[in-house]
């Protein structure tokens, strides 16, 4: 069963995306090269519909479609049979040893994320149920629409695209293209904004119900910061290019990638504790560093720098006297505990 490990399917995902997006561009480079400038659309479009390059080229996608909608279909199939398996022999929950806390969206609450977000989601069924009967509907309908949308592509490919590129009408090919990534696009955005607005719905109601509670926080008293960590964790040189092409990460991702690695990520700190250091990231997860040392001789009046167990860490803060604050609760803490 190691085939069809959550890591293998991902890795044949992704190539399947990589291949799918290298497909593209090179229908778009053969439209180029093919086409002279100057050309009527409408023979622009027979002249490519004409080469057999470019017929290979969309039976490729096609094929790439299908292989992706059965890898769909093996992992939900894998999912239920180890979702009946795992009731008829229910294994002990093993605990990860690096806790990681996320912020309930509710109730604000810190709970521990656990593996694959087991304790988080165990969190909102119990606590939460209507949400977390909501966003089950939620969930099933997204998928439905997406694996609609997917499915979707077929009769776009018979009904409109190969019509079209019998007759060499380029716009009609273009405009089908168009709007099938647009509606693609336009139902991602809704869906988000959707969720947004559910959830918004039902933490005001939690709200009401409850009397509102500040976050309390430790040592480091909720200082607003700025952490760099430097030689984290490296870029993976042999799959970035794989993950630079996925369709849906294709603008997404090297912006993400761009800020996370150039850009000091803003942190809320908590607190420090048996040589960890505490605090909120952007999305609200509660998450901690170990702490090895101090490096005072990298430190300046403007940053702190502490060793980590492989590389080191930066924290600004906004204003200075912040700064100091953490710097002193720090100093005290690690020579109070040498590690
Ligand atoms: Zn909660």
């Amino acid at each position: 069963m190691k085939l069809l490990s959550l890591k293998m399917w991902r890795r044949a995902m992704s190539l399947l995306a990589f291949l799918f997006g290298l497909t593209v561009l090179y229908l778009i480079y053969l439209a180029w090269s093919i086409v002279p400038g100057g050309t009527k659309p409408q023979t622009a479009g027979g002249l490519v519909a004409k080469d057999p390059r470019s017929v290979l080229a969309v039976i490729a996608l096609a094929g790439e479609l299908l292989a992706g909608l059965g890898l769909f279909g093996t992992r939900l199939a894998y999912f239920a049979y180890e979702k009946v398996t795992g009731l008829r022999h229910p294994k002990p929950v093993t605990k990860s040893l690096v806790l990681s806390f996320r912020r309930c969206p509710i109730c604000n609450d810190n709970v521990p994320f656990g593996s694959l977000g087991r304790g988080f989601r165990g969190h909102l069924r119990s606590e939460h149920p209507d949400y977390w009967r909501s966003s089950m509907r939620w969930s099933v309908a997204m998928g439905a629409v997406f694996v609609g949308w997917l499915i979707g592509f077929f009769p776009l490919l018979v009904l409109v695209i190969v019509p079209a590129s019998r007759t060499g009408e380029a716009a009609i090919m273009l405009y089908g293209f168009v709007g099938y990534f647009g509606i693609g696009f336009t139902v991602t955005i809704l869906g988000a904004w959707s969720g947004r607005a559910r959830r918004r719905r039902f933490r005001e109601e939690w709200q009401e119900q409850h009397p509102l509670h500040e976050r309390t926080y430790g040592n480091l008293k909720g200082i607003p910061a700025k952490l760099r960590v430097r030689t984290g964790v490296p870029v993976d040189v042999a799959t970035l290019p794989l993950r630079l092409l996925h369709p849906v990460l294709l603008l997404l991702e090297p912006i993400v990638l761009l800020f996370a690695r150039f850009s000091m990520r803003k942190v809320t700190l908590d607190k420090f504790e048996e040589g960890r250091l505490w605090f909120y990231d952007r999305f609200g997860t509660f998450t901690s560093f170990e702490i090895k040392n101090l490096l005072p001789e990298q430190s300046s009046a403007e940053r702190i720098v502490l060793e980590l167990k492989k590389g080191s860490l930066e924290i600004r803060a906004e204003n200075s006297s912040d700064l100091e604050t953490v710097r002193n609760v720090l100093s005290t803490a690690i020579i109070k505990t040498p590690a």
